[in-house]
C-alpha cells in the first residue's frame, strides 16, 4: 500500500471526490429515486464497492425504494470502542445552477459541483482517513463505521431510520462525528426545527352576500394574529445561553379561488427552531394551546392543524470527551481549534438524541452548500483527511471517551 502521504494528498482527494461528484444523488423531491438524478441509491452502491474494497463490512439498508441507508464496519480489537463517521448521501437539486453540477471540473484548487460542499467532501475524507490509518498502522484500534445516510435534505429520514431500526442499540456506537461543511470548526450546538401545516375552514358564498358564507381567510388572520404576538412573544421569553431565543415564522399562506366569491379554505406553513431543553412536543403544545384559546375567545374558529417534527435541537458540552478529543486532533492537525454553535440543524441532533455524543465538523464552508456554483476547496478536503484520521487513532487510544452527551 502506499504511504499515508500518498494516500492524503490533493490528487488522491480530488479525484476520489471526482468520483462522488459524478454520482448524482439528488435527494428524490421533484422526481423518483432511479430516475434521472433522483435518489441515492447509485451512489450508496459507489461507496459501498470503495468501502468494501478498504476491507469493510458493507450493509445496505433501505429506507424508502432506491434510498438505503449505507452502514460499513471496520473492526478494532474486540472489546475496543467505536466511532461513527457519518456523512449525508443526498444532495439537493440541481436547478438554476451555473457549474455543471456533476462534471467535477477542477479550478483554482477548488473542485467544483453538486455535493462537492455538501456533503461529499466530508465522505471523499473519510474514506482517505480510514485508508490511510490502515495503510500506515496496519489496522484499527477502534471500530470505525463510516455511514451515509439517506433523505438528509428531507428532514433525516435516513437518520431517523436508522435510530428507528436499532442500529445504535445497545451502546453499539460510542460517538459520532457528522460530516457537514463547517470550515474544520466544531459545532457542538445547534438550534432544532419543527413545521405545522394549518388549515382553516369556511364556507363559499357569493361577495355579494357575505353573510352567507364563512370567511375561511378572515379566520386564518385572527391565527395568523395570534401567532405573530402571543406564540412569539412566549419564545422570546426563553433563552439558551450560547443559541439565544426559539423562533416562530409564518411562511406561506394561501387562500380563496376568485374575488367575488367568499373563501371556503386557506392555509399555512409555519416554520419554529427549538432550543436544546426544548421538544417539538412542548412546541406543539404551545402553539395550539395558543389556538385553543383564541377559538374560545372568538367561538368560531374553525382550524385544523398539521404537526411536523423535523429537526431535534442539538448540544453537547463543550467541555464533554469528544468535543475535547476532537479540539486535540484539531490543534494536532490544523493548529488551531474553533468551537462554536450552527444556525442550521443537522443529523447530530438525532444521533444525540438516540444517546450518542455526537460533533460535527467537516470540509468546505456552509456558505458554498446549496449554492449555484457549489465548491470545495481541494486543500480542506485534504486537512479535513488528516483530522479524521488523527481523531480515529485518538480514539482507539488510552483515555478514549466512551460518553459525553447531555441528554435532550
Ligand atoms: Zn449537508
Amino acid at each position: 500500500m502506499p504511504p499515508m502521504a500518498d494516500i492524503i494528498a490533493p490528487q488522491a482527494a480530488a479525484a476520489l471526490l471526482a468520483e462522488l461528484v459524478r454520482c448524482p444523488s439528488v435527494t428524490p423531491l421533484a422526481g423518483p429515486a432511479g430516475q434521472g438524478p433522483y435518489g441515492e441509491g447509485r451512489y450508496a452502491a459507489l461507496l459501498g464497492d470503495r468501502l468494501a474494497a478498504l476491507g469493510a463490512s458493507v450493509e445496505f439498508r433501505e429506507v424508502e425504494p432506491g434510498r438505503p441507508n449505507l452502514i460499513a464496519r471496520f473492526d478494532g480489537p474486540a472489546g475496543s470502542p467505536s466511532v461513527m463517521f457519518e456523512a449525508h448521501s443526498d444532495t439537493v437539486a440541481v436547478d438554476g445552477m451555473t457549474v455543471d453540477p456533476f462534471a467535477a471540473e477542477v479550478r483554482d484548487g477548488r473542485l467544483y459541483g453538486r455535493g462537492a460542499c455538501d456533503t461529499k467532501a466530508a465522505m471523499a475524507a473519510m474514506l482517505l482517513a480510514v485508508q490511510s490509518v490502515l495503510a500506515a498502522d496496519g489496522g484499527l484500534r477502534a471500530t470505525v463505521y463510516v455511514v451515509s445516510t439517506c433523505g438528509e435534505e428531507i428532514t433525516g429520514l435516513g437518520a431517523k431510520a436508522l435510530v428507528g431500526d436499532g442500529f445504535f442499540a445497545g451502546g453499539r456506537v460510542d460517538a459520532a462525528i457528522v460530516g457537514e461543511p463547517t470550515d474544520l470548526d466544531i459545532i457542538h450546538a445547534s438550534k432544532g426545527s419543527g413545521r405545522f401545516h394549518i388549515e382553516t375552514r369556511g364556507k363559499a358564498a357569493h361577495s355579494s352576500a357575505p353573510a352567507d358564507g364563512v370567511n375561511a381567510i378572515y379566520q386564518m388572520a385572527h391565527i395568523v394574529a395570534a401567532i405573530e404576538r402571543d406564540v412569539a412573544a412566549a419564545l422570546a421569553a426563553m433563552a439558551d445561553p450560547v443559541l439565544g431565543s426559539p423562533t416562530v415564522s409564518v411562511g406561506t399562506i394561501r387562500g380563496g379561488s376568485q374575488v367575488n366569491i367568499v373563501p371556503d379554505a386557506c392555509t399555512i406553513d409555519v416554520d419554529t427552531r427549538l432550543i436544546p431543553g426544548q421538544t417539538f412536543q412542548t412546541m406543539a403544545a404551545l402553539i395550539h394551546g395558543v389556538l385553543d384559546r383564541s377559538r374560545a375567545a372568538r367561538g368560531d374558529l374553525q382550524y385544523v392543524i398539521h404537526n411536523r417534527p423535523a429537526y431535534p435541537a442539538f448540544f453537547i458540552d463543550g467541555d464533554a470527551p469528544l468535543p475535547v478529543l476532537v479540539a486535540r486532533a484539531c490543534r494536532e492537525v490544523l493548529g488551531r481549534s474553533t468551537l462554536r454553535a450552527a444556525p442550521w440543524a443537522s443529523n447530530a441532533g438525532i444521533f444525540a438524541e438516540a444517546g450518542v455524543p455526537s460533533v460535527l465538523v467537516g470540509p468546505g464552508s456552509i456558505a458554498q452548500a446549496h449554492t449555484c456554483d457549489e465548491f470545495v476547496e481541494i486543500d480542506q478536503v485534504v486537512q479535513a483527511a488528516k483530522l479524521y484520521a488523527a481523531i480515529i487513532r485518538a480514539y482507539g487510544g488510552a483515555g478514549a471517551p466512551a460518553t459525553g452527551a447531555r441528554g435532550e
